[in-house]
């Protein structure tokens, strides 16, 4: 079945209001590719003023707290997170799960909320290098989908991300017969848990992607788009990678 690509950016800790006119560049080119989903996840001090800024755009925040509300000091719930103007969220980032010891169950609560309040959830998951090296890379990526994956996952408001670790900032890429055997692992994974609902579930490949290696990428099997880092900082690169998904 074709599922519509979906590209979206993670300024991680980046950004400020000024660097909100990049967004502008990037709201003209997803109107170029009305074939292809576009969206930013940026900081939660940012979602008001870009959502302001570029109406037509999928804004998104990084993480939300799974509870609604209460004693979590520095946190924000999804429900703050729409109100504040975010379509989604990733979850489950590792530099979430390695910084902030997040696990399955925690991502697949915030997934969950995120659902009850109709929002969108790009579910991340990952190898280690050592993983990958010894060999247990889909091993451990179809044993995260098995506990993080949400309850009631559609395709409507849930993707995954797989970001190897290793290629997160590293300028590193898996080959692209790895990235289609893991999509295919995570797809098979997909199938056994939630039946036909799973064709319907974009993948996306994470994990230094740039305008160079774009096209090669989007364009394996069962690849349904890219979350991208560092390149979705500026439109001069996000457009790009934008273009090479149509
Ligand atoms: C990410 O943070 O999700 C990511 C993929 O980063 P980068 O593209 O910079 O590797």
């Amino acid at each position: 079945m074709t599922r519509r690509k979906l590209v979206s950016g993670n300024w991680k800790m980046n950004g400020s209001l000024g660097a909100l006119s990049e967004l502008d560049a990037i709201a003209e080119a997803a109107e170029a590719h009305a074939g292809v989903d576009v969206a930013v996840a940026v900081p939660a001090t940012l979602i008001a003023p870009a959502v302001a800024r570029v109406a037509t755009l999928s804004i998104g925040a990084q993480d939300v707290h799974a509870a609604d509300k209460g004693a979590h000091t520095g946190c924000i719930s999804a429900a703050m997170a729409k109100e504040a103007g975010a379509r989604f969220s990733i979850v489950g980032h590792s530099e979430r799960r390695a910084d902030q010891g997040e696990t399955d169950a925690d991502v697949k609560a915030k997934a969950e909320t995120l659902h009850a309040r109709a929002m969108q959830a790009i579910v991340c998951v990952g190898e280690t290098l050592d993983q990958r090296e010894a060999g247990e890379a889909e091993a451990v990526v179809t044993a995260q989908i098995a506990a993080s994956l949400p309850e009631g996952a559609t395709g409507a408001w849930c993707a995954i991300a797989y970001e190897p670790v290793w290629a997160i900032g590293t300028g590193r890429t898996p080959t692209a017969g790895d990235v289609a055997a893991m999509h295919g692992a995570i797809r098979a994974k997909l199938r056994a848990m939630i039946g036909a609902e799973a064709e319907k579930v974009r993948i996306l490949y994470g994990g230094s992607v740039t305008p160079d290696n774009a096209r090669e990428l989007l364009h394996v099997a069962d690849v349904d788009g890219a979350l991208v880092g560092g390149a979705s900082l500026t439109a001069a690169k996000f457009v790009p990678i934008i273009a090479a998904a149509d």
